[in-house]
């Protein structure tokens, strides 16, 4: 750059520092506002030289998770009677799950207590769940969890390949308590992992296919022995770069491995395949077998009941990986009954969750006694434990969900015959309130007019004989209120601007005719406005 450019840089007003500082100049200028050296921040005029800081407002004091560990006094029979006001049967996966974690989280209090114990040996209470799906085994331990306190993440076995290339890291679970534990390291040191479908990691013998298995099995079990974890995965770049930068900025780098010793382990599976194992088992053994059952009269659900090591083992697991699991429960089969008292007493269960989402739209759902027993019926035969209840109850009341909250239908009292033909129930139940819908039309039209003031500052009157005619139209094209107006009034936001803008008028009412033809009416009262202004000026 020559001498000469150089000077004509310096002295052109358009030099971008100069400008912006001359233009922040004329702005605190008009805002009367001191532009102090740096450092000092601005001060408003008239404020006092010195004044003294604020105190700091103290947040309100926040409640550390880990007291509960710290301090954890439940006894089996607590947890038993807690987890029955949810869980409806399995008392034999109730009463071992109950001793496990006490024995579990006595054992982490006294560590905590006493670090020379936690460097003594220890045989985690870790658990492997037997029992087909939808029984409850994962709502189970997540209503554990959370009376407990602890954090819980859950993962499927399947997902987990030997090296962690293909699929799933094993280490990732732990990284996923982490997360639930809201990055809470200390916390997730003492949280439950539960592994499903631990099944198909078997390396043969049972049904479990993958040839990776095997490997697999040797991670899980360093995981569930004990194990420094690194809470960065390899694979996870953005969680590398993090930590990188954190280190760079010299901030307190979060804390790079996990120990898994006082992390409890759960596994389940449904172990198809296995009571034929277990048969045979007891068969060759018939001598030694006192109880004088006829082995092969046993159903797969009693046989998993009298699962020992060998059973796994024969199943395709290493007797180390098995081993490591010492307590072991079968989960019962989930019958038409036990499906209805999960309806009827079950605190919290999928049906009060509907009678929730109905209260959400003003509507009493109320389920007669013989509905719910139909309800069963139907959930039973879907083969799925308790998620035939969901799908039963979703399918039954999906097309009430979506049409009564239209309508004026307040209450909705199902019988065994809606549950058997929800279509004909649903048009019935319109059909009988059809009279009472004209009322919600019309007070739907004024609240279409109150969203339209809100969005676009005009305010908006129905004639009575305007609101009918919506109404009339919804009825008939099987529309909404909503929809309808939103059609007819498309355009009126921006010829409603163009009158204001003349008139500064901003509240207009709603005619027969602009239902009847809302274009045409609203050219028309854009032209007689234009019209009278014309009028005005001359
Ligand atoms: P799984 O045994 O496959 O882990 P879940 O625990 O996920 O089954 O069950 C699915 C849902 O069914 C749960 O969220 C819960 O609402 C309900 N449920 C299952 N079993 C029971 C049970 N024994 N008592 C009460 N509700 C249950």
């Amino acid at each position: 750059m020559s001498d000469k450019e150089n000077e004509e840089k310096k002295d052109s007003p358009k030099n971008p520092f100069d400008e912006i500082q001359r233009q922040l100049q004329d702005m605190f200028a008009n805002a009367n506002i001191n532009v102090m050296p740096a450092g000092f921040g601005f001060q408003h005029p008239g404020e006092p030289e010195s004044k003294e800081p604020e105190p700091p407002v103290s947040p309100p004091e926040e409640k550390d998770p880990m007291d509960l560990i710290r301090k954890f006094f439940l006894k089996p029979r607590d947890i038993k009677d807690d987890l029955d006001r949810f869980v409806i049967r399995q008392d034999e996966a109730k009463r071992a799950m109950a001793v496990a974690v006490c024995d579990h989280y006595n054992h982490v209090r006294r560590c905590l207590e006493n670090p020379d114990l936690a460097e003594k040996p220890y045989m985690k209470q870790n658990v492997l769940l037997l029992g087909p799906t939808g029984v409850g085994k994962t709502y189970l331990l997540r209503t554990l969890a959370r009376l407990i306190g602890v954090p819980f993440a859950k993962a499927d076995a399947t997902k987990f390949s030997e090296t962690g290339y293909v699929g799933h890291d094993v280490e990732d679970m732990v990284r996923d308590l982490v997360r639930m534990a809201d990055d809470d390291v200390e916390l997730a040191k003492y949280g439950i992992i539960y592994i499903d479908e631990i099944d198909k990691i078997a390396a043969s013998g049972g049904q479990g296919k993958d040839v990776s298995g095997k490997g697999v099995q040797t991670n899980l079990l360093k995981l569930m022995e004990e194990t420094d974890v690194n809470l960065v995965s390899q694979t996870d770049m953005m969680g590398q770069m993090q930590a990188m930068m954190e280190m760079q900025r010299g901030g307190d780098a979060p804390p790079k491995t996990m120990s898994t010793r006082h992390i409890l382990f759960i596994v389940s599976g449904a172990f198809t395949g296995m009571g034929e194992i277990i048969r045979k088992r007891m068969n060759t053994n018939v001598i030694g077998f006192t109880s004088g059952l006829d082995v092969d009269e046993l159903d797969e659900d009693r046989l998993l009941h009298a699962a020992t090591t060998r059973d796994f083992v024969d199943f395709g697991y290493e007797p180390e990986f098995i081993g490591r699991l010492p307590v072991r429960v079968a989960f019962d089969h989930l019958s038409e009954n036990d499906l209805l008292a999960i309806l009827e007493q079950a605190e919290d269960n999928i049906l009060s969750k509907y009678i929730e989402d109905f209260k959400g739209y003003g509507i009493d759902l109320d389920v007669e006694q013989d509905a719910l027993s139909e309800i069963a019926r139907r959930a039973e035969s879907e083969k799925t434990g308790a998620r035939g209840l969901m799908t039963v109850l979703e399918s039954l009341l999906r097309e009430f969900k979506y049409e009564l909250p239209s309508t004026a239908v307040k209450e909705l009292k199902l019988t065994a015959e809606m549950v058997a033909d929800p279509g004909k129930a649903l048009q019935d139940l319109l059909g009988e309130h059809a009279h009472a819908q004209r009322d919600i039309h019309l007070e739907e039209t004024a609240a279409f007019a109150s969203r339209f003031e809100q969005q676009h500052g005009f305010r908006i009157k129905f004639h009575k004989k305007a609101a009918e005619a919506v109404a009339k139209i919804a009825e008939e094209s099987g529309r909404t209120v909503h929809t309808v107006c939103e059609r007819l009034f498309k355009d009126y936001p921006y010829g409603l601007k163009l009158i204001q803008n003349q008139s500064g008028k901003n509240t207009f009412s709603i005619t027969p005719a602009m239902v009847r033809d809302p274009d045409k009416a609203l050219s028309e009262l854009i032209m007689k406005q234009y019209q009278a202004h014309q009028d005005e000026g001359s």
